[in-house]
């Protein structure tokens, strides 16, 4: 018999994979769903990125495959972004690699550097990417629980020193989806002498570095010093630009380390569309000038909802980046019934923290993708159909 394999049994069911149904079915039925499940923007990209693509597919040299080198011109735009934003110089052929969205790089990691059996770290909640390529590479996750109380930071001093020892990769994610968290630069200097003293290779996804608020500056992993000898960086066009259907961005690092993920990337994959890269060329070197309107943006929406959710007695915090809210949800209401209840009685869609692995327990994620007036509706069936779950669990079982 053909089965799926003990490696897809073992990953878990995706979060996001039964709320576009549900959602079909309720707009079917009249209901105005408002959708705050998926962080994607509903934001246009930049006009001038879209007319570049435009006349980048009339080039009929660049429907030919991409391979891994892809367009040098791409490579040469994200060297100078990261020289612009960062401070930092990468050699755009041996240290950069175009990626068909961060996604994919950070779940083919695992495969580049890890043998079955071997340990990858990674957080939960977290982007299930990393559980997935971990679990997919027959590797062991090590699951780290990201705790309030420790604002959500992975702290490698406090895995085992035996799991260390077995690790290959740490996957790490500041600013941080879903709980929005930022990372303080005497975390990130521990955290790198951690991954040198065990000589493990961490995996710094900042696919969400320059969407961030009032003043706050994410900072690239490579600022800390010694990080060039064990980090990968991955990068976004995806959420900076509202692109996240172009599927475009890219891994930075040490070219060892970039040339073994090139090679599995090159027996799974023919590199982003041609296309795709000539227009990021646009986004990337004028990123400063298209990201400021759509942080603005996210910044007023984050402002609405926090006061909203306060005002309904939801205990948030002010996130400083990232496109989400990390809602604490009161003790003894679990998540994913919550937030099934939120959408079939409510129409919101918003993501139970259990979908992000069990420690994501007690939160619930709100994606900021609609305009200021919408997520405040939204707060107001949310807290309805709250109070309606503790109604029934005070009321005496008949
Ligand atoms: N990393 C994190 C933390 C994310 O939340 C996402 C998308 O939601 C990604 C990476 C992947 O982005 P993309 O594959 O669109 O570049």
């Amino acid at each position: 018999m053909i089965e799926p394999s003990a490696r897809v049994q073992a990953l878990p069911g995706y979060p996001l994979a039964e709320i576009p149904s549900i959602k079909r079915r309720l707009i079917q039925a009249g209901v105005d769903v408002i959708d705050l499940g998926a962080g994607d923007n509903e934001a246009p990209p930049p006009a001038p990125v879209v007319e570049a693509l435009r006349e980048a597919v009339r080039d009929p040299a660049l429907s030919k495959y991409g391979f891994q080198q892809g367009l040098l011109q791409f490579r040469q735009a994200v060297s100078r972004y990261l020289e612009r934003r960062f401070g930092l110089r990468f050699d755009p052929v041996s240290e950069t690699l175009p990626l068909i969205g961060s996604k994919e790089g950070l779940a083919h990691l695992p495969l580049a550097v890890a043998d079955p059996g071997d340990v990858c770290i990674v957080p939960e909640p977290g982007y299930q990417a990393y559980l997935g390529g971990t679990l997919l590479a027959a590797c062991e996750p090590h699951v780290v629980p990201l705790r309030q109380e420790q604002r959500f930071l992975l702290e490698l001093d406090e895995v085992p020193p035996a799991v260390l020892s077995r690790a290959k990769v740490a996957f790490v994610n500041y600013p941080n989806n879903p709980t929005a968290a930022v990372a303080p630069r005497d975390y990130l200097e521990r955290t790198v002498a951690a991954c040198r003293r065990y000589g493990i290779l961490l995996g710094y996804d900042n696919a969400y570095c320059d969407l961030t608020f009032g003043g706050y500056v994410a900072p690239s992993i490579f600022e800390i010093p010694g990080a060039r000898d064990v980090a990968v960086e991955f990068f976004s066009l995806s959420k900076t630009f509202s692109m996240t259907g172009w599927r475009l961005g890219w891994a930075v690092g040490r070219p060892d380390l970039i040339a073994a993920l090139t090679k599995v990337k090159s027996y799974v994959d023919t590199g982003p569309f041609l296309a795709l890269q000539q227009a990021a060329v646009v986004a990337l070197d004028r990123a400063e000038e298209f990201v400021a309107p759509i942080k603005a943006t996210l910044q007023e929406r984050r402002d609405a909802c926090v006061d909203s959710l306060v005002g309904a007695g939801f205990p948030v915090r002010r996130p400083e980046a990232a496109m989400y809210l990390w809602v604490p949800l009161p003790p003894g209401v679990a998540s994913l019934p919550f937030c099934r209840r939120a959408l079939e009685e409510e129409g919101v869609a918003v993501l139970g923290g259990a979908a992000f692995g069990p420690a994501g327990e007690g939160y619930f994620r709100i994606a900021l993708t609609a305009g200021p007036a919408r997520l405040r509706e939204a707060v107001t069936r949310l807290a309805r159909a709250l109070a309606r779950v503790r109604e029934e669990q005070l009321a005496p079982a008949s």
